[in-house]
């Protein structure tokens, strides 16, 4: 069927993905399939981020 191709092609802007973002530094960690685009925050690999997650004063 053609609709799986139209449907790749037209999908250069809209991803319907949710973005994982470092709640500290705010990079990109990573995206995962969602229904709809939203938003999750984690915690990148840096390592002040990571002392930061640790709750080290
Ligand atoms: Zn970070």
């Amino acid at each position: 069927m053609n609709i799986n191709k139209m449907v790749i092609s037209g999908k250069e802007r809209k991803l319907e993905l949710g973005a994982i973002l470092c709640k500290y530094c705010g990079c990109l960690i990573g995206t995962i399939p969602t229904n709809g685009v939203k938003k999750f925050y984690g915690v990148c690999q840096s390592e002040p981020c990571q002392q930061l997650a640790k709750g080290g004063h």
